[in-house]
């Protein structure tokens, strides 16, 4: 009988043995792998023993920790960095070259819309669309673009993307489809149920969950055909046509540019994994608690959480995630100051990051959004008042009654 999402973490470091006995995978820290027999090295190097050689490539621990994560985006293969953005940055420049055009949303996390200003540079072509709308994609596709990238929500404003419709247009056009399953985690959602080719998740937030570990992954679910892709590299063209594309982004990006995942850090992300369903329940609902509280209340203009009714997206949230995900926004009344509102947070702590198990809050235009100026924001339409809630899993009074407390000192 297949096992369920939480069963299957738990228990897979033991479909390998594992040293000792360990019900955990060890923190291996040696940086060099030795054999008794050379010939044994030399096929490690050729890819006929899965054998480890210098850490730059991984370790036991990353490996075991790749392992779960692709059972949790049910893929073929999973490959781990230092953070989301090494990830995200692995992806474009493994598999990109001058000449080739990306559609990316323009509901972006601002790194990530940051990078694409790099590969700008370095002669990439990008279209910014509303991917909420799946005909403005259809639009920008080019005869030379080679990859859709999009988000499932959208932070800070919660939008979701049309992921289905891209995929079925990415399936049709032969175009590699990227998702950026952060918001939600795969416990919530799996790009590959869309079509993905590809899924990215910054372990940093909701997959380690306790805020002590930067990590990140890259999934290839099987779903894309890469002997159809242009850019593989002649090296990687012999090897079984199902891995190409993530042996690429392993060898280029993982073993060429070593922004590596540390085995401590590994350690940490499959600890807090192991409880991402049961924290994931619980701050989901307590964002859907707080959205409808906030909505209600006199002082608030607008709530952005896709558990709300008139949330643009709604019935596309309800479809296809397990729940509305834990991350809002909301707007203060016109002249009332976000600043001095969070200061009269008690339980919520005022800081940036996301999918940790405390809650946090930030005022977005004067924070994360303050260096693309006031223009740009308004193009946005981020308000001067826009606070953005990275819900926990506190109990739920604590943080409504908090959340309500405030508004006296505004
Ligand atoms: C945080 C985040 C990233 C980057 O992850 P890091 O681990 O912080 O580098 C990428 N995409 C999304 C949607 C994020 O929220």
């Amino acid at each position: 009988m297949a096992q369920g999402f939480t069963t299957r973490i738990l228990h897979s470091d033991r479909q390998s043995p594992i040293e000792h006995g360990a019900v955990h995978k060890p923190m291996h820290v040696a940086v060099a792998f030795g054999y008794q027999d050379t010939q044994t090295l030399v096929d490690v190097f050729q890819g006929r023993n899965p054998g480890y050689s210098y850490g730059r490539q991984g370790n036991p621990t990353t490996a075991a920790l790749e392992a779960k994560l692709n059972g949790m985006e049910d893929g073929i293969g999973t490959v781990t960095f230092a953070t989301g953005m090494a990830a995200i940055a692995a992806i474009m420049t493994s598999l990109l070259k001058a000449g080739d055009h990306i559609v990316s949303s323009a509901f972006l996390f601002g790194n990530t819309n940051s990078l694409f200003d790099t590969l700008h540079n370095l002669g990439v072509e990008i279209d910014f669309v509303d991917a909420t709308d799946a005909a403005a994609v259809e639009r920008a596709l080019r005869p030379e673009t080679r990859m859709v990238f999009v988000e499932t929500i959208a932070n800070p404003r919660t939008q979701v993307a049309a992921l289905a419709e891209i995929g079925e247009l990415c399936r049709q056009r032969g175009v590699l489809y990227v998702v950026d399953n952060t918001m939600t985690s795969p416990y919530l959602f799996r790009p590959k149920t869309v079509g993905a080719g590809l899924s990215v998740n910054s372990l940093t937030k909701y997959i380690c969950g306790h805020g002590n570990a930067l990590g990140g992954a890259v999934t290839d679910t099987g779903l894309f055909d890469w002997t159809a892709y242009p850019n593989i590299f002649p090296a990687y063209r012999s090897i079984k046509p199902a891995m190409q594309g993530l042996q690429q982004i392993k060898k280029k990006a993982l073993r060429d540019m070593g922004a590596t995942l540390t085995s401590e850090a590994a350690h940490r992300i499959a600890a807090g994994a192991e409880t991402l369903s049961l924290r994931m329940d619980r701050a989901c609902a307590n964002a859907a608690a707080l959205a409808a509280q906030l909505a209600a209340h006199p002082k608030v203009k607008r709530v952005y959480h896709p558990s709300l009714p008139d949330h643009p997206q709604h019935a596309r949230a309800r479809e296809l995630f397990r729940h509305g995900g834990a991350l809002l926004s909301f707007e203060l009344q016109d002249g009332l100051d976000p600043v001095r509102y969070q200061d009269a947070l008690q339980v919520v702590i005022s800081s940036t990051h996301l999918g940790d198990n405390r809650t946090l809050a930030i005022p977005v235009a004067q924070t994360i959004y303050w260096e693309m100026g006031a223009e740009r924001r308004r193009s946005m339409d981020i308000a001067d008042s826009l606070i953005r809630v990275s819900v926990g899993i506190e109990d739920t009074d604590d943080l409504l009654g908090d959340f309500d407390q405030a508004f006296g000192a505004v």
